[in-house]
């Protein structure tokens, strides 16, 4: 913290090469600023914190399941708490994947290594009650029926995954002919006689997705789709499965299914979303009337069977844990990542991360893909005994401060907040970033930060001024 830099480089000759005479009179500023602020550094010795090398994993669906595992390959205990009677989330209703996974099988054998971990500790039928501390130090509160029960953890990974959506278009809970791409999926599984009977089966994408309410796209519901197309067809090559879209969604190698199944005669007619087919039962079946594109002309299709690929709706309990952890959800509810690219599974918060469907709708694999990485970022922090934090952090003089609350509302970071006892603000160094909101958001000139403290600063503007 003894170095201080005038960084010519980047703040003069790139950003102004082609004014080379006014960047050697900024260079010079640069240089007097920099040596005016030099005489007033001094020795700054960041703190350390030691760390809780367990984990709390909020969710035990697929993603939360594949987090603690792979948390208890590299050798860390796990908390997995979940608020239903039974781990396996949405994964638990699946049958196979569009690739052919046995999916019962494959959450088998996982909770089976769950269950015989002895890092993992899974609470079932349980809630959240209050989650305190910072990165390296949570103690969470946990209540399972009456009885509460409290833990300590280093990181948090949150895993709550999401919910299909429930609707009532085309005629949904109204008719039993009409049912989600989810309860198709468990009669062709269950070898239901309707599926059998179904000589015409017709599904419609984007049910509830990609609308004005929802304008994101669910992802998994046109693999779905070509999945259960595909096992229809296998089942009765000569039955008419015919799938209404708005865009084909099968992604990657996913591809190679919609061309099977394209292969296999399964009709595809595209429609618009102002422009949405219509149903209407007419006793002897289910009557859709389509607009087709290519035909320019409305055509009408029977169906004995109307399969629904309905979009996935947040979990509408992100906000409450959003509030507990004080991280972000996102304008359609899902939680937000730090960065899009360069933190896609970390939370601005340090020591809490997230994957799955609590972050956006995922097909399994990715739910897979994400809980690992979002693992290996955890293990950063508990593969440590201890964690330096920031020198250059905020610092309160206790005879100015009015314990107004400014800086507590204004910080970023939730790394300073008035303490009653003290009668002041109290700055957490371990939260806090230096990022110096609160020093100029503080009216009565209480707060300054290590490294940039008022003294400095005014002597670089004295600088600049000679
Ligand atoms: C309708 C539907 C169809 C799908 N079809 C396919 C498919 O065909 N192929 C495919 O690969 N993928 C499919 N998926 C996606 C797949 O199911 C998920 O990617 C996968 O199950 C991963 O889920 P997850 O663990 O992130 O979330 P979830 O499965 O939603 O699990 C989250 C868990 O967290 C728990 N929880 C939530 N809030 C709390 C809280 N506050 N405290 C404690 N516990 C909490 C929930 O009870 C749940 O058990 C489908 C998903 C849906 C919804
Ligand atoms: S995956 Fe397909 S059906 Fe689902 S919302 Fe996206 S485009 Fe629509
Ligand atoms: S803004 Fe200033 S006066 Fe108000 S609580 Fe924070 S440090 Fe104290």
């Amino acid at each position: 913290y003894l170095f201080e830099m005038a960084n010519i480089r980047d703040q003069d000759s790139w950003v102004h090469m082609n004014e080379p005479d006014a960047a050697t009179e900024k260079a010079k500023d640069l240089v007097r600023m920099a040596i005016a602020k030099a005489q007033y550094l001094k020795p700054l010795k960041p703190g350390q914190l030691s760390v809780n090398h367990a984990a709390l994993i909020i969710g035990g669906g697929l993603a939360g399941i594949t987090a603690a595992l792979a948390l208890a390959d590299q050798g860390f205990a796990s908390h997995i708490v979940e608020k239903e009677g039974q781990l396996g989330g949405n994964y638990r209703k699946l049958h196979y994947t569009l690739e052919g996974l046995d999916t019962r099988e494959h959450l088998t054998r996982l909770l089976d290594r769950v269950r015989k971990s002895e890092l993992i500790t899974a609470y079932t039928g349980a809630e959240i009650v209050k989650i305190e501390g910072f990165i390296g130090n949570y103690k969470t509160t946990i209540r399972m029926k009456s009885d509460e029960r409290q833990f300590e953890h280093g990181v948090v990974i949150v895993a709550t995954g999401a919910y299909e959506l429930k609707t009532e278009e085309y005629l949904c809970g109204r008719n039993a002919g009409v049912v989600t791409q989810r309860d198709l999926e468990e009669m062709i599984a269950g070898e239901d006689e309707r599926v059998k009977r179904a000589g015409s089966v017709v599904m419609i994408q984007c049910v509830g997705s990609r609308s004005p309410e929802r304008p994101y796209c669910s992802r998994y519901c046109c693999s779905e789709a070509m999945k259960n197309a595909l096992k229809l067809k296998e089942m009765d090559p000569g039955r008419d499965v015919t799938i209404l879209y708005r865009d084909i969604r099968t992604f990657g190698l996913k591809e190679d299914f919609y061309k099977k199944a394209r292969e296999l005669n399964v009709k595809f007619i595209r429609y618009d979303e102002d422009r949405k087919p219509e149903v209407r039962a007419d006793g002897t079946g289910l009557v859709l009337e389509v607009f087709d594109p290519i035909l320019n002309e409305a055509v009408e299709l029977k169906a004995d069977l109307l399969a629904l690929s309905v979009g996935t709706m947040p979990n509408p309990g992100n906000e409450e844990i959003g509030k507990m952890l004080k991280v972000p959800t996102n304008q359609d509810g899902f939680f937000l990542e730090a960065h899009v690219k360069l933190r896609p599974v970390d939370f601005a918060t340090d020591g809490v991360f997230m994957c799955g469907m609590a972050h956006a709708p995922k097909l399994s694999e990715e739910a897979i893909t994400q809980a690992n990485a979002a693992v290996s970022r955890a293990c950063t922090i508990l593969t440590k005994d201890f964690i330096e934090a920031e020198g250059k952090t905020a610092y309160v003089n206790k005879s100015r401060c009015a314990a107004c609350g400014l800086c507590e509302v204004n910080c970023p970071f939730r790394a300073i907040a008035v303490d009653l006892n003290e009668g002041c603000a109290v700055v957490n160094t371990v939260l806090c970033k230096g990022c110096g909101v609160c020093t100029a958001s503080c009216r009565m000139n209480a707060v300054d930060l290590n490294g940039f403290n008022n003294e400095e600063v005014m002597a670089q503007i004295a600088a600049f001024a000679m």
